[in-house]
Parts: structure tokens; sequence; C-alpha cells
């Protein structure tokens, strides 16, 4: 199970721009305890291809459960986390625990997937993150291809230079880097190439239905081909139907994950569906040439 995170660890922070919202203030109170009392846990949610129909990744997640508040949502604490630092332990608690789970799944022999990590900003300034990362995987046996960091475009602004060092430093190891949460943000294409990315994230807002208006489809797969002319890979969020797992498949989208396939699941869970090999049903992704 989880393990403790360091008492000494989370007191490092700096004062809050909210500090006198009461509500916030509880939360960021009850957000430390949760770090001390292992109540925060990672969940992952399956990425699977959508050639082969089979898992390739997942994407860990945090949760918290709380006694009294019950679940918070990761959209609620992580921003309380970033501004008052304890995102750093908590940080480095999660990528602890997500090579260590990887590393067992590796040593129990299944099949072979990719764990990816979803970093926060603060990380990406910490001067030696790409190094604690080589050194986590190392200690742990993980094979560094199967392990993967999540950034978002936003993310790399405020020290630029650093962010795309430590991205090349990982990209070296074999860690596959993928851009989060893409059309979102700035998104032009000029920016996109400076950046040393393996994968780009369609962001949900912009995978398309089978209902979409034919313009919408248009963009996700201009998205597509702008990407693969980049030599990255592009992964879609939030599919939550079979016909926006069929058009992206149509539309030569590499990845996908989503409530559709699975939300995110204890790594007990997770197991089971690797062990019993559950993929997408092939007839639903038609045939596809792989050449591009
Ligand atoms: P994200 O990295 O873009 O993660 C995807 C979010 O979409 C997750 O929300 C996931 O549960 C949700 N999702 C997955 N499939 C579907 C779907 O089919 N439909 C819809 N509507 N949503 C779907 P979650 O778990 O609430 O996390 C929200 C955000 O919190 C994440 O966005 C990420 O930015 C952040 N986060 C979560 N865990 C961590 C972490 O360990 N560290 C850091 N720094 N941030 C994290
Ligand atoms: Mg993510
Ligand atoms: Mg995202
Ligand atoms: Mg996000």
């Amino acid at each position: 199970q989880a393990k403790r995170l360091g008492r000494n660890q989370v007191s490092v922070y700096t004062r809050a721009p909210h500090d006198d919202d009461p509500q916030r203030l509880a939360l960021e109170t009850a957000l430390r305890q949760a770090s001390r009392d292992e109540q925060l846990e990672l969940h992952y949610q399956p990425q699977v291809d959508l050639v082969q129909g089979r898992i390739v990744g997942v994407e860990a997640l945090l949760r918290w459960q709380h006694p009294t508040l019950g679940h918070v949502a990761p959209d609620r604490f992580i921003p309380i986390a970033e501004e008052t630092g304890l995102i750093v332990p908590i940080g480095d608690w999660v990528l602890r625990r997500a090579v260590e789970q990887a590393a067992a799944w590796q040593r129990a022999g299944l099949p072979p997937l990719r764990m990816a990590v979803n970093l926060s900003a603060r990380q990406l300034l910490q001067q030696d993150l790409a190094r604690r990362i080589e050194g986590l995987l190392a200690a742990s046996g993980l094979d560094p291809r199967r392990f993967g960091v999540e950034v978002t475009e936003s993310m790399l602004i405020t020290n630029f230079d650093q962010a795309v060092q430590h991205l090349r430093a990982l990209r070296a190891l074999g860690v596959e880097v993928s851009l989060d949460d893409f059309g979102t943000g700035y998104s032009s294409l000029s920016y996109l190439r400076r950046l040393p990315v393996d994968v780009v994230k369609i962001d949900r807002s912009l995978v398309p239905d089978v209902t979409a208006p034919a313009e919408d489809v248009s963009i996700t797969r201009a998205i597509i081909t702008m990407a693969h002319q980049l030599q990255m890979k592009v992964l879609a969020e939030g599919v939550e139907s079979e016909g926006q797992a069929a058009l992206l498949a149509a539309n030569q989208c590499d990845q996908m994950q989503g409530w559709w396939f699975s939300a995110a699941q204890s790594a007990a869970a997770v197991e089971t569906m690797l062990r019993e090999g559950r993929r997408v049903d092939p007839a639903l992704l038609g045939r596809r040439s792989r050449e591009r």
C-alpha cells in the first residue's frame, strides 16, 4: 500500500494568495493532513492503442478520500497544492508510488505497458528533477521505456529552457514525454515544434462525436496530421463513446483513453484487465494502413 509521505517534507511552502478564503484554508489544512494520513491514493486509467486495441499504458491520477469531506477532485486540490508548495512532497510521492507500481507489474511479467505521471509546474522548476527520476527508475529496476511524464504547455513557460532540458534528459533515457490538454492553451504550430515531445494528448473538448459538425472533425484531423508530420504520436483524451473511438481510429489517431474503455481504476483492477487481455474489439477499429 501507499507509503507515508515524510513528515519533514510537508513543511516546504510559501504563503498563498487566497489565505482569506475560509473554505480554501480548510482544504489546505485538510490536504496537509491528507499527505500525512495516507488519504491520497493513485488510480490508473488505461490508454489503448487504436490499431491493435490493446492497453499500452496507464495514466496515474491522484485520488483523495477525506474522512468527512468525502472524495475531493484533483481539479480542486491540485491548484491549492500548487500554490502552497504542497505539490512538491505530493509530487515526489506520486513519482515514487507510480514507479514502484510499474516496477511491480514489470516483475510480475504482465504485458509491457507505460506508466505516465502528471508533472506540476513546480516540479519542472526543480533543478534535479530529471536526475531524481533517473535515480528512481534505476533503484526500482523499471525499464525507462515503461515510464512517461505528462506536462502542459502553460507549465513550460516560467522557465522554458530548464523545462526543455529536463524533458530532453528524460527522453534520452527512453522516458516518453506527453503534452497534456493540447488545444486548450497557446497551441501554435511553431511552438509545438520547439518542444521535445513524443505524444500530443488532444484535450477532450477537441474530441468529436459522430454527431459533430464536419468542421470539428476537420480540426481534430488537422491536429493529428500536424503531429504526425512532427514525428509525434497522438492520444485522444476523454473518449466517452464507441462513436468517438471509431471516428478517431478512422482519422489515424494513435491512442485513446476515456470512460468508454475504462475510468481510472485501482492497481488491482488494472492488473485484472491486463491479465484478461482486455482490448477494444478490432472490428470497431477497422482496417488501417500503418504507413504515413
Ligand atoms: P489530466 O492529466 O488531463 O487527466 C485527465 C482527466 O480526465 C482526469 O481527471 C480523468 O479522470 C478525466 N477523464 C478521463 N476519462 C474521461 C472521460 O471519458 N470523460 C471525462 N469527462 N473525463 C475523463 P482527474 O483525475 O479528475 O484529474 C484532473 C486533473 O488533475 C488532471 O488532468 C491533472 O491535470 C491533475 N492531476 C491528477 N493527478 C495528478 C498528479 O498526480 N499530479 C499532478 N501534478 N496533477 C494531477
Ligand atoms: Mg494528464
Ligand atoms: Mg489532460
Ligand atoms: Mg488537465
